[in-house]
């Protein structure tokens, strides 16, 4: 097995356990959101699937997502401007986004456990969880001017 093909396994795994039932419509979304390495908003999804499944739309694909995202398969990443984009959560890793094409790509970097420790110690918070966002040109966009 390949190692996103192990991905979707543990990922139907994980829905069975939690009871949600597996549609060929979520197979299909959760297959396309561990292959794509680019962060799809649900239209972005609803694209690429659109031709297997004539009958789905896009609220389709944005409930079935939000079913991922409550069992902690995907995470949502909201940007204000822009509509969601989903990540398939496999590992803990963070961002770095183009300011100018709004690409991103995944980085890995260990946890930043001490910074999330030192803000509960100053704040008294109970912490849960940290983002951290890296932001500047990817190297498609360096060089490009622009006018
Ligand atoms: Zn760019
Ligand atoms: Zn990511």
């Amino acid at each position: 097995m390949t190692v996103s093909q192990e991905l979707l396994k543990e990922a139907l795994d994980s829905l069975k356990d939690t009871g949600v039932r597996i549609t060929p419509q979520r197979h299909a979304i959760l297959e396309y959101l561990i292959n794509s390495m680019s962060h799809p908003t649900a239209d972005d999804i609803y694209k690429a699937l659109e031709g297997k499944f004539p009958n789905m739309s896009v609220a389709t694909v944005y409930n079935n997502l939000r079913v991922f995202r409550e069992v902690g398969l995907v995470k949502e990443l909201t940007y204000g401007d822009s509509s969601a984009r989903f990540d398939f959560v496999t590992t803990n890793h963070y961002h770095v986004i183009c300011e100018k094409c709004g690409t991103i790509v995944d980085f890995h970097y260990p946890a930043l456990d001490e910074v999330e420790h030192f803000a509960s110690q100053v704040t008294g918070f109970k912490v849960n969880t940290h983002r951290l966002e890296v932001y500047g040109d990817c190297p498609a966009c360096q060089g490009k001017s622009l006018h």
